[in-house]
C-alpha cells in the first residue's frame, strides 16, 4: 500500500483526513499537539486563572490551531474577499459546496443547536443603506458561531468518526517533524518527540499533505523543496484589536454577529477592514513565544458586557523589501517592548490626543484583558493609525459610540501570511504529490476556507490514487 504523511491536524488538516479515511492509502498523521482529549486546555476554564495573563499561556497561539477550539466561528460564504483566496483558485460554485460540507460537518457533530447566522432582506437593505452613508463598503457572509465552549466536543466527535471509518490511518499525536526532503519521487519526514525529542526517526512516504498553518510558516521555508516551489511574497496586516460597549454595537450584533465592513482610507488609500468580532466576548493574547500579539474570543455561555474585533490594514511590499512577516513582526516586538513584554491597551481619546493612557480606573469601557497602559502611536507607523482611526469614526455612524473617548484598543494585532504557493485546484503544488493546504499555503484565513482546502487534497489524493499518480495538474498562477 502506498502511504501519505499528513503535517499538522488542524482545521485543514481534519478536513483532508477526513476525506481519506478509508481510502487505499495508509496515512500517517503527525501532529505537535498531544491527543485531541488533551489539547489545549484553557486555565481560565479550569479555574487557574480569572483573567487571560499577558504572556504565557499557548492555548490562543497559532500553530496549535486556536481558530478550532478559540472562538471557532466559521465562515460559511463563498466571497471573493472574506476568509482566504479559494474563489480565485476554484470559483464560487466549487468553493460554496465544499464550505456546504464544511457546514454539514460542524452541525452533525455539534453538541447543541448552532444557529447559522444570515442576514436577511430587511438587514440587508439596513446596512447597506447605513454603510453607503458612512463610506464603508458591506460584504455579505453566513456563518456559524461555535464558541470556544463548544470547540472540544466537535473537533472531538469529528476525529472520533474519522478513527471510526479509517483503518488506514496511524495517528503520531505529540511528534513534531522536523524536515521533509524529496528522495526521487518520494519523501523522507524525520520527526522526533515534541515535549522530549531526542529519539529522531525518519519514514518514506509517496505523497506529503503539508497543513502546519501560520504558525509552521517559517519551518515551511526551511525545508529542503521549498525552493522549488512557485511563491510569491505574501501580505501582512497591520492593526489593533477594538474594545467597545457591546451596547454600541447591539444593532450590528443581532442581524449579523459580524457585520463585513471594508474601507478605504482617505489619507493613504489603504483598505482598513474589521476582523474576528466577539459580541460580549474575552479580549485574549495570542502567545508567539518571542512576541505576544492580541486577539479575542466569545463563548456561547459566559459573556461579558463587552465586543472586541480587530480593525485591520493590508500591506502588499514591492521589490527590494522581501519580508513582510519581519516587518509586521518587528511593530509588534516593538509594542511589546513599550509594554514590558506584552500587549498595550490605549484609550481612543488618549491616541487621538497623543497623550498616553496611564491608567484605565474610572474608564468607561472595562478590559477584558489586563494588558499595559501606553501609547500605541510610539510604536505603530501614522499611517496605519490614520487610517484606523479613519475606519473607527466611519463605523461610528453605523454604531454610534464605538468611536468614543473610553473605547479601547489594544496593540499589537499583526498577521502575516505565509509566502503565496502556487497550487492546483486540488491544493497540489508544482512538486508533484505535495499538497499545501490551510493558512501555510496562503491560500486560506479561518477556518471554513482551511478546512475547504483539505477537503479539496483530499479529493486530489483519491483522484490520484483512481488513476495512478500522475504528476502535478496544471497551475494555477498566483495573482
Ligand atoms: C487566537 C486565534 C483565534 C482564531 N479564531 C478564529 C475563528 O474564530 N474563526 C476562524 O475562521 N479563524 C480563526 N483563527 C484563524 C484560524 O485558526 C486559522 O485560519 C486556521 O486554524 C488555519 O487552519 P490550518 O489547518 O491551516 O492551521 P492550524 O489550524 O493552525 O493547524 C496547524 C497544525 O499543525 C501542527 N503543526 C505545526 N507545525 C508542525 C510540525 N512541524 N510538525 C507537526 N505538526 C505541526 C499544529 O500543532 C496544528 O495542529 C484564529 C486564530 C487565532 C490565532
Amino acid at each position: 500500500m502506498q502511504k501519505l504523511a499528513l503535517i499538522g491536524l488542524g482545521a485543514s488538516g481534519l478536513f483532508a483526513l477526513k476525506e481519506l479515511a478509508g481510502a487505499d492509502i495508509e496515512v500517517h498523521v503527525f501532529d505537535v499537539g498531544p491527543t485531541y482529549e488533551k489539547r489545549y486546555a484553557c486555565p481560565i476554564d479550569q479555574g487557574k486563572l480569572t483573567v487571560c495573563p499577558p504572556k504565557a499561556c499557548s492555548y490562543c497561539a497559532p500553530g496549535q490551531s486556536a481558530g478550532s477550539w478559540n472562538d471557532f466561528k466559521v465562515i460559511l460564504s463563498a466571497s471573493p474577499v472574506i476568509g482566504g483566496r479559494l474563489y480565485d483558485l476554484v470559483g464560487e460554485t466549487e468553493l460554496q459546496k465544499r464550505l456546504d460540507m464544511v457546514r454539514a460537518t460542524i452541525l452533525q457533530h455539534a453538541p447543541c443547536e448552532i444557529p447559522v447566522v444570515k442576514p436577511n432582506s430587511e438587514d440587508l437593505d439596513w446596512i447597506k443603506k447605513k454603510a453607503t452613508m458612512a463610506g464603508m463598503v458591506y460584504h455579505y457572509q453566513e456563518l456559524l458561531h461555535c464558541g470556544s465552549d463548544n470547540a472540544p466536543a466537535i473537533n472531538t466527535s469529528i476525529l472520533n468518526e474519522i478513527k471510526a471509518k479509517g483503518s488506514n490511518i496511524v495517528f503520531h499525536f505529540d511528534k513534531k517533524v522536523v524536515s521533509v526532503a524529496r528522495r526521487n519521487e518520494k519523501f523522507a519526514v524525520r520527526s522526533d518527540r515534541y515535549r522530549k525529542p531526542e529519539e529522531e526517526v525518519e519514514d518514506t512516504f509517496d505523497m506529503c499533505i503539508v497543513s502546519v498553518g501560520r504558525g509552521g510558516a517559517a519551518w515551511l521555508t526551511q525545508q529542503e523543496f521549498y525552493k522549488a516551489l512557485d511563491i510569491n511574497p505574501g501580505q501582512v496586516d497591520i492593526g489593533i484589536r477594538v474594545e467597545t460597549s457591546a451596547f454600541f454595537t447591539e444593532e450590528v450584533d443581532k442581524r449579523f454577529y459580524e457585520p463585513k465592513l471594508y474601507y478605504r482610507s482617505r489619507h493613504s488609500g489603504d483598505v482598513v477592514r474589521n476582523f474576528c468580532s466577539n459580541p460580549k466576548g474575552f479580549v485574549t493574547p495570542e502567545n508567539h513565544r518571542d512576541y505576544v500579539l492580541v486577539n479575542g474570543h466569545s463563548k456561547m455561555y459566559e459573556k461579558s458586557e463587552n465586543n472586541n474585533f480587530a480593525v485591520l490594514v493590508s500591506k502588499t511590499f514591492t521589490r527590494p523589501f522581501k519580508n513582510p512577516q519581519m516587518y509586521s513582526q518587528t511593530i509588534a516586538k516593538i509594542a511589546n517592548m513599550l509594554a514590558g513584554g506584552g500587549p498595550l491597551v490605549q484609550r481612543l481619546g488618549d491616541l487621538k490626543a497623543g497623550r498616553r493612557t496611564k491608567s484605565l480606573t474610572n474608564n468607561l469601557i472595562k478590559p477584558t484583558l489586563e494588558a499595559e497602559c501606553g501609547d500605541i502611536s510610539l510604536a505603530y507607523p501614522h499611517r496605519i493609525l490614520e487610517s484606523i482611526i479613519e475606519y473607527l469614526d466611519a463605523l461610528d455612524k453605523i454604531c454610534p459610540g464605538v468611536a468614543g473617548e473610553s473605547t479601547l484598543l489594544y496593540a499589537p494585532e499583526c498577521k502575516s501570511y505565509p509566502d503565496s504557493i502556487s497550487v492546483n485546484k486540488n491544493m497540489e503544488t508544482n512538486v508533484p504529490n505535495l499538497f499545501i493546504i490551510g493558512d501555510s499555503s496562503s491560500w486560506t484565513r479561518g477556518v471554513g476556507q482551511a478546512a475547504t482546502s483539505g477537503i479539496l487534497a483530499g479529493e486530489g489524493v483519491r483522484q490520484k490514487l483512481k488513476v495512478g499518480m500522475p504528476g502535478a495538474s496544471k497551475l494555477v498562477p498566483v495573482s
